[in-house]
């Protein structure tokens, strides 16, 4: 339909009628300046914006698949040299190239070239600045699959999954199997047994892995030291090995990479940097965007460096916790303890993820473990238990905040009740709601009028550039019919209520 009533209509009367409906509905305008007027309308209602530069390159899907395959694997993978071969969860598949298909409401990136991503890097710190005008305590969303090569991230992601994997394996044979990740604790005489035995590293070398200030006095070693011996920036884990789940045989964690690929991380890691220390510079927080389980092990982690970095008076940099994954809890569990450990503050978003569908086809047909949460139900439990866990933190520990991006009015009531119940004030902005723009205003209107810190996703662009992006969010808004009836029932309601009372404009009060 669009496309149709674009070629009848020519560019300027089809941008008009895009702009007085769906374009309208969805995105705040064109531009830094055109977004203006919205945004102040909402914040006179206490509500304020994570501003989204919406941009999305229109490509086809056999585009989008040629541009993962080519950029999702390293040239010692294609020469057919590569010392270690890749678990199929972190390989690129043909078939799931296109990653924007039945993904719910997240812009894809596809890697084109460095440039590409320093043109991302450009606009990510427009988005700052804006943001920073507009008023002093915004946030921006980004995604790090636009500041980079994929390949970084999976083979990164690869990494760390087996490393914990490793971890989990040795907890095993110390009869710890089924813990909980942040009660998991390896005996330290016990594992370098094990490790020497297996010849990854002799009893030596493993002394000097851990300090004794990390050992303490039990001679222990939980999952976040295990975890400090893989750094994206020392590169130890180059010269570790692990047994294959598969072989048993011992493998490198890394394959070889030329320079250009390691310059491409660099690049990466770079560019991350410029965006911080720029939030820093005009008081923006960054939300780094969570993605698929083949690239999220990294981006969590990475993002982790960077608040050990940046959130050393207040938190600057926010990662995001998917609940519907099966490890959310060790996930959000392990980030807590790591910044009560390192003295940084926490900030995390709590979401429950938008790659449901997505994720499920690809385990089921490429033929791994499903890493989503079995039902609905499990999910929202799921959710509920991260954020209380993380709300009973915040009762502790004034400087730690967390968003709760949802639109589901019970996980909002949950989090009121308990807000009240641990005496956390809205008053001292700890803990914050996000909605998406032109999706339950019934939620994040009341909120803001009732004094809590309230956020609106707010995408912006240009119309034909946030058309890809919108055209698929039309898609998925079939799923959330269930959502928008209810919603019109409401706007009905109150349009009733205030013709009843002759009260028919809303000031903020
Ligand atoms: C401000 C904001 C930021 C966001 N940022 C991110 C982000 O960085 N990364 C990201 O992935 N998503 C992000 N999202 C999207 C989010 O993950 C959800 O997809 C979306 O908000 C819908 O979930 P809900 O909590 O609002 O409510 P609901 O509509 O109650 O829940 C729907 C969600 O439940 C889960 N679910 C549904 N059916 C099942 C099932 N059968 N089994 C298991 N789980 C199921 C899915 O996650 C689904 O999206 C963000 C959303 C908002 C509002």
């Amino acid at each position: 339909m669009l496309y149709v009533a674009r070629k009848f209509l020519g560019q300027r009367l089809f941008n008009k009628l895009m702009k007085m409906t769906f374009y309208g509905h969805f995105v705040a305008g064109e531009d830094q300046e055109s977004i203006q007027p919205l945004l102040r309308h909402n914040r006179a209602f206490g509500v304020g914006a994570i501003l989204d530069y919406g941009v999305e390159e229109d490509l086809s899907p056999e585009e989008a698949e040629h541009k993962e395959m080519e950029s999702c694997t390293s040239a010692a993978e294609r020469d057919g040299s590569g010392t270690n071969k890749r678990d199929k969860q972190y390989q690129a598949h043909r078939a799931f190239g296109d990653r924007r298909s039945g993904v719910i409401s997240a812009r894809t990136y596809f890697y084109a070239n460095e440039a590409k991503c320093d043109s991302h890097m450009e606009t990510f710190l427009r988005c700052i600045e804006a943001s920073g005008r507009v008023s002093d305590d915004g946030f921006i969303a980004i995604k790090l699959t636009a500041l980079g090569r994929p390949q970084f991230l999976l083979q990164f992601s690869e990494v760390l999954t087996k490393w914990r994997r490793f971890f989990h394996q040795m907890a095993a044979e110390q009869g710890q199997a089924g813990l909980a990740a942040m009660d998991t604790k390896l005996e330290v005489a016990a594992l370098q047994e094990s490790v020497a035995k297996m010849g990854i590293a002799s009893r030596a070398e493993i002394e000097d892995w851990f300090t004794a200030e990390t050992l303490g006095v039990s001679g222990t070693v939980d999952l976040l030291d295990w975890g400090s011996l893989i750094d994206s920036r020392t590169k130890l884990s180059k010269h570790l090995v692990v047994p294959s789940a598969q072989t048993g045989q011992l493998e490198p964690l890394l394959s070889r990479f030329t320079e250009e690929e390691e310059l491409q991380m660099t690049r990466m890691l770079q560019r991350m940097d410029v965006l911080a220390k720029k939030a820093a510079e005009v008081g923006v927080r960054l939300m780094v965007d969570a993605e698929q389980t083949y690239f999220q092990p990294a981006i969590s982690r990475l993002t982790l460096e960077m608040q050990r970095k940046f959130n050393v008076e207040k938190p600057l940099i926010f990662n995001t916790y998917q609940c519907y994954l099966k490890d959310a809890y060790d996930n959000v569990t392990l980030g807590v303890e790591l910044a009560r450990r390192e003295c940084w503050c926490f900030g995390a978003k709590l979401v429950r993820g938008a790659y449901l569908a997505q994720e499920r086809a690809r385990a089921a047909e490429i033929g791994y473990e499903d890493p989503i949460n079995p039902t609905y139900e499990a999910t929202n439990a799921m959710y509920h238990r991260c954020l209380d866990y993380v709300l009973e933190e915040l009762k502790h520990n004034t400087k730690a905040k967390v968003m709760v991006a949802s639109h589901n009015e019970d996980t909002v009531r949950f989090t009121l009740r308990r807000m009240e119940e641990l005496c956390l004030h809205p008053a001292d902005h700890q803990v914050y709601f996000g909605q998406l723009l032109g999706m339950c205003d019934q939620i994040s209107f009341p909120l803001g009028q009732a004094g809590y810190p309230v956020y609106k996703y707010v995408p912006y662009g240009p119309v034909m550039e946030v058309l890809p992006y919108l055209s698929r969010r039309a898609l998925e808004n079939s799923s959330l019919m269930k959502g928008a009836r209810r919603e019109r029932q409401l706007l009905w309601l109150e349009l009733l209520r205030r013709l009843r009372t002759g009260n028919l404009f809303r000031r903020p009060a």
